[in-house]
């Protein structure tokens, strides 16, 4: 039929509630470890401070919080919540409470520029905004009612914080009587699919349900307490969300929280807390590889188990590197994106990935796929190259106001089209060989083309630009700019470069421009990004 199903089945233990009146944080609290070990069991730590929680305080605190928000700050259901933060000990508390009372979570990077931010606020329909001290004042100018994620160092401040709401609350009042239902939206997370500027990605309570029902198949249930993870992925990203806070405290582990990525924090870290478990990117995996090149990297690295990777493609040199060179540690890959709420694959076992070192795994439970020939449209089999199209119950209801862009991306059958060019081999491994929409991945992080192009073509003296990809050791890709400049005018590559990088989160940047006397297009004016790609590919072999 030139369908691609799942072998791998949930078992009974990690199966998918069907009552429709569920939501993400019941199920995810109802796996909380049982009361008398959760009083005990650490489920967070702070790199920096080496503040704890346990599994019974961080249940606390997901209760007083969204009593706070109903009645303390009248959150109801279908009020969108913004958070703006970068990792924290309280960001899961965050999210968990906002989706336990029916509101929406939505989430940005915190090196979002003000104008970034306020783009979303104004989108997604944001009703309060939930802000780490430093950002706020990027949040100001929306005007959208902030609270802070922790106290202000001056006591001058004004601006409640979740941690005054959190002990406020704890005795006040009853836990909110919210009726919720799996198809509710709990989050709009957002993503640029497949082209365009970033849109809204509407996901549902049985979205992330699904999600988690199949994170914990990737853990191993049975000894996971005695796991300790390491987060330093944004919790802002689904991939972060979905781990850090949701999934592994279905499974009772330890996770060590760091504010951001930073590579010898990671080691300091992970010595400290004899971390076992890393979910990362690849350029944190490279980052290893070329780490444990020098001596005396072994004792450092003694605890780990097993790293994760994900986000964006690890190439088979650097995959079987860090094989040769940390040979203890198991290295597995998986693959997903935003708009199906986290992954599709993942490498089963430790020997398979090794073996198929440079694939992405297989489809993990209730996952089907075709590859699209992107000529005919027609399936194809094992071994021949087309579009990766998805179908599971984690993927997303839509893009947020936006028919045009949700009908372009999901079909009639419910196939969700991914913009990535795979392959799957006979025993149903997968391999993503390409990207044939716009998305440019840098650190893992999505940059949009079109946004790029849109500020390049704000700017006086450019008459036409586009953005590529251009492929990058360190960060997987940097976004390239070809410009065509206006008649006589002096501008100079380093002033594009300033012209977007003052207006853009620093990952986005423009790293490399060309200027050119024309942008290849086709007849129907779109942007022939492929032609531009194999250009810069000779512009860079010929340097
Ligand atoms: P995001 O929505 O930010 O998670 O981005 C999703 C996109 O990241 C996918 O459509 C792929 O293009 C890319 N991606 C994610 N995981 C992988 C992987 N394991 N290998 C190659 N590309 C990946």
């Amino acid at each position: 039929t030139g369908i691609y199903y799942s072998i791998n089945k949930l078992g009974d233990q990690h199966k998918i509630p069907t009552r429709p009146d569920f939501d993400i944080a019941t199920y995810v609290l109802s796996h909380f470890p049982h009361p008398h070990q959760a009083e005990s069991k650490i489920a967070l730590i702070d790199s920096a401070t080496n503040q704890q929680f346990t599994y019974a305080w961080l249940q606390r605190s997901i209760r007083s919080l969204a009593k706070g928000l109903y009645h303390t700050l009248g959150v109801s259901k279908g009020d969108v919540v913004f958070v703006l933060s970068p990792n924290s000990l309280l960001y899961p508390t965050i999210c968990l409470a906002v989706f336990s009372i029916g509101a929406i979570l939505t989430t940005a990077n915190p090196l979002n520029t003000k104008s970034e931010i306020a783009k979303q606020v104004s989108d997604s329909g944001a009703k309060l905004a939930i802000s780490a001290p430093e950002e706020l004042h990027k949040l100001v100018p929306t005007g959208v009612p902030t609270i802070l994620t922790s106290r202000k160092p001056n006591k001058d401040s004004s601006s409640l914080s979740i941690e005054e709401l959190i002990e406020s609350s704890d005795h006040l009042y009853q836990l909110p009587q919210v009726k919720l239902v799996q198809s509710d939206t709990a989050a709009i997370l957002y993503s640029s699919g497949t082209t365009g500027t970033s849109k809204g990605v509407v996901l549902t309570h049985a979205n992330f349900i699904a999600n988690v029902a199949f994170l914990r198949w990737t853990v191993d249930v049975s000894s996971a307490q005695n796991d300790v993870f390491l987060c330093f992925l944004p919790i802002f990203h689904i991939y972060g969300l979905s781990f850090f806070a949701l999934g592994l405290f279905c499974a009772g582990t330890t996770t060590v929280v760091m504010k951001k990525y930073e590579f010898h924090a990671m080691l300091q870290a992970i010595k400290t807390h004899k971390v076992n478990n890393i979910p990362a990117v690849p350029p944190v995996i490279l980052g290893l590889v070329k780490y444990t090149s020098k001596a005396g990297f072994d004792s450092e690295l003694s605890s780990l188990r097993r790293v994760t990777t994900g986000a964006a493609p690890l190439s088979k040199e650097v995959g079987d590197g860090f094989r040769k060179r940390i040979p203890w540690v198991e290295l597995r890959q998986g693959y997903g994106l935003t708009e199906i709420c986290g992954a599709a694959t993942f490498s089963p076992t430790h020997k398979e990935a090794k073996a198929r070192s440079g694939s992405s795994g297989m489809l993990i439970p209730s996952f089907c796929a075709k590859v699209v020939d992107t000529e005919t449209g027609r399936p194809l089999p094992p071994y021949r190259e087309g579009e990766l199209w998805l179908k599971s119950p984690s993927i997303m209801k839509g893009y947020l106001g936006n028919v045009e862009a949700t009908a372009a991306t999901i079909d009639s059958d419910g196939w969700l089209k991914t913009g990535d060019i795979c392959y799957f081999d006979e025993d149903g491994f997968l391999f993503i060989v390409d990207r044939v929409k716009e998305l440019i991945k840098h650190n893992g992080y999505q940059v949009a083309p079109a946004e790029l192009e849109a500020i390049l073509l704000s700017h006086p003296s450019i008459l036409d630009a586009a953005v590529i990809p251009v492929e990058n050791d360190e960060a997987g890709q940097i976004p390239m700019a070809y410009v065509v400049k206006a008649v006589g005018s002096e501008l100079s590559e380093d002033q594009v470069i300033k012209f977007v990088a003052d207006q853009v989160a620093p990952y986005k940047k423009v790293r490399r421009v060309s200027f050119t006397s024309a942008i290849p297009r086709s007849t129907s004016g779109k942007i022939l990004r492929k032609n531009l790609v194999s250009q810069s590919k000779q512009q860079f072999i010929s340097k």
